[in-house]
């Protein structure tokens, strides 16, 4: 593992494993109900993990639907899957920039009367049909049509210029099963739906492949699923984790009892103890709410962080392993079996999505990709 010189003078690696990723992506595609696309969600640099990897990964995979936030990350998605990769937009077009869409061979997801208005336009200048995405809100008020906008509008359903190819909703609470806005969102999904025949519907996330097949219609958009973290808030996760995360102990030091460590010196030694200084902070996206809370691992022994998490470093107390166990250079475990994302979410008061999407650019990073299986699919 220590041969190339990348890899010798790493303070901190980041592992991807594409092939849990993947395994992640059929996994849930075996979830879903009859005729219904598995689609993934690569906004945010693919949560975090580098959209350069993931999406030509997925695209071998047979995944063919993906979806960004903003148009600037489709671009940049475009430029890594073939042609037959549909990519959409959850941002819809800045006003005045619809005709990067045409550019770029992106598809629109249009949230607003205003953004409808500006597609429309375009198609009428070009004198084409153009495709997009219709998006209502069903219990967030964040993106989508409100239901008065919606019947304000119609016509909506033969909008001239425009071809639907999905009507799509979001839903607010989907990782708790039991709460009554899943079955109430459903409800008016389904009711919107019906204003556009023949049109395919699009409602679950990750969390929502996992209420069941009536929230799957045509396609779902997973994203946090793929990337291992649970869909289910107090049950197992059945995912693959994706990430692992080593630091390097750069640093070992004897302390007496009444040392205080760190920033802040909000950490003081109860006994003789010795310090290992660990080359992750908060600017690799080590939350700084982990400070005297969150624990990293040499082995399966769990070691806690003391003090405040510093930019660049941590501080962990190793007096609990046996003497000479440790040697500076060595790595000690954040993200491994026994400590996943959402365990360091929990530490840190946070979700898994923020953990992942926090990673620095600091890492080194190592991506495995042990098989390349070609399974052509939809
Ligand atoms: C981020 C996002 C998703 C993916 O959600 P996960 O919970 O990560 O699976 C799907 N749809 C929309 C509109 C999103 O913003």
């Amino acid at each position: 593992m220590q041969a190339s010189p990348e890899l010798s003078r790493a303070g901190a690696i980041l592992r991807i494993d594409l092939d849990a990723l993947c395994a992640n992506w059929q996994d849930l595609r075996a979830r879903l109900a009859p005729g219904a696309r598995c689609a993934a969600v690569l906004k945010a640099d693919a949560y975090g993990l580098g959209a350069h990897q993931v999406a030509p990964a997925l695209y071998e995979s047979g995944c063919r639907h993906f979806f960004v936030a903003h148009t600037a990350e489709g671009i940049t998605l475009r430029s890594l899957l073939p042609d037959a990769a549909r990519i959409y937009v959850l941002h819809g077009p800045v006003p005045g920039s619809e005709t990067d869409f045409l550019a770029h061979h992106l598809i629109p997801v249009l949230n607003s009367p205003r953004q409808i208005e500006g597609w429309q336009t375009l198609a009428r200048h070009r004198g084409q049909t153009l495709p997009a995405v219709l998006q209502v809100d069903t219990g967030m008020a964040r993106m989508g049509l409100a239901p008065a906008d919606l019947a304000a509008l119609p016509e909506l359903a033969h909008c001239p210029g425009v071809e639907w190819l999905f009507v799509m909703s979001h839903l607010a609470v989907a990782e708790d099963p039991a709460h009554p806005a899943n079955a109430e969102q459903l409800e008016r999904f389904r009711h919107a739906l019906a204003r556009f025949p023949g049109v395919e519907g699009c409602l679950a996330n990750s969390s929502g492949i996992f209420l069941g097949a009536d929230y799957h219609f045509g396609m779902v958009r997973p994203g946090a699923a793929l990337y291992g973290v649970a869909p289910q808030v107090g049950q197992p996760n059945p995912m693959r984790p994706v990430i692992q995360l080593c630091s390097r102990i750069i640093q070992l030091r004897d302390i007496a009892a009444g040392t205080p460590v760190g920033y802040g010196q909000s950490w003081c030694a109860q006994r003789p103890s010795r310090i290992a200084t660990i080359t992750v902070g908060y600017a690799d996206g080590y939350l700084r709410s982990l400070g005297n809370r969150g624990q990293v691992y040499y082995g399966s022994q769990a070691l806690p962080v003391v003090g405040k998490v510093s930019m660049d470093t941590l501080t962990i107390d190793v007096t609990d392993l046996p003497p000479d166990t440790l040697q500076e250079g060595e790595f000690l475990d954040l993200a491994c079996p026994w400590q996943g994302v959402d365990a360091i979410a929990d530490q840190a008061g946070t979700i898994g999505y923020e953990v992942l999407t926090s990673l620095g650019r600091r890492y080194t990073r190592i991506y495995t990709r042990s098989t390349a299986p070609a399974t052509a699919g939809t």
